[in-house]
């Protein structure tokens, strides 16, 4: 009877002294350490290829940024020869005066043109009338003509100032084209000085304006 009574007694005040602290350290020294590895380790591999891709979304504008260098590099090597300080003088004459004389041709074609787009032609010149539409033909044509001829005075006389993509007097194919090319007889690259004289808006020397001509 008094061992029945015993067993119960003693096991109950043995066990529950080291299951007690059992309890208390597992807690405080487990929980703490193990949730910060945890949270850092995942938050620090997606930030980290976030942050790069977004400075390579930006490095789009420089793009437009490129097409400026090329132009700027084709004018800055001149090779010697070209029209010479005084030439330039006296073709930027010629150019303006050509100018002049253009526009006030253009502003008398166009005066007559639109006259004759006006119903100038009375019944009496019936008759006439196939003729006067073929001059209508022949002045629109003039006008486009020297339109053309206008603008390129304008490049010529731009390139004097060193705003052109080439120097003035420069044959644009033979610069394209480079050194190997160009013919020691001749001034290659440079158009001719009596070239120049007869055609100061030329862009290109003798043979490759024929050559252009024939590919039209
Ligand atoms: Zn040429």
């Amino acid at each position: 009877m008094a061992a029945a009574r015993k067993r119960p007694a003693s096991n109950a005040p043995a066990r529950p002294g080291p299951v007690a602290p059992a309890r208390a350290g597992a807690t405080p020294p487990g929980a703490p350490p193990p949730r910060p590895p945890r949270d850092a380790a995942p938050p620090k591999t997606p930030t980290a290829p976030k942050t790069p891709a977004a400075p390579k979304t930006p490095a789009a504008p420089q793009t437009p940024r490129e097409p400026k260098p090329p132009k700027a590099a084709r004018p800055t090597k001149a090779p010697k020869g070209g029209p010479r300080k005084a030439d330039l003088k006296r073709l930027r004459e010629v150019l303006v005066a050509m100018r002049a004389r253009l526009l006030k041709s253009n502003e008398e074609l166009s005066a007559g043109a639109l006259r004759a787009s006006e119903g100038d032609v009375s019944v009496d010149h019936m008759a006439d009338h196939g003729s006067d539409s073929y001059e209508q033909a022949f002045t629109l044509s003039l006008l486009e003509e020297e339109g053309a001829i206008l603008q390129a005075i304008n490049v010529a006389l731009a390139k004097i100032d060193g705003k052109g993509d080439f120097p003035y007097g420069m044959c644009e194919a033979c610069a394209e084209e480079g050194p190997a090319a160009w013919d020691p007889e001749t001034p290659a690259p440079w158009i001719p000085l009596g070239r120049l004289d007869v055609v100061p808006y030329a862009t290109l020397c003798v043979p490759h304006q024929e050559q252009r001509e024939d590919r039209a």
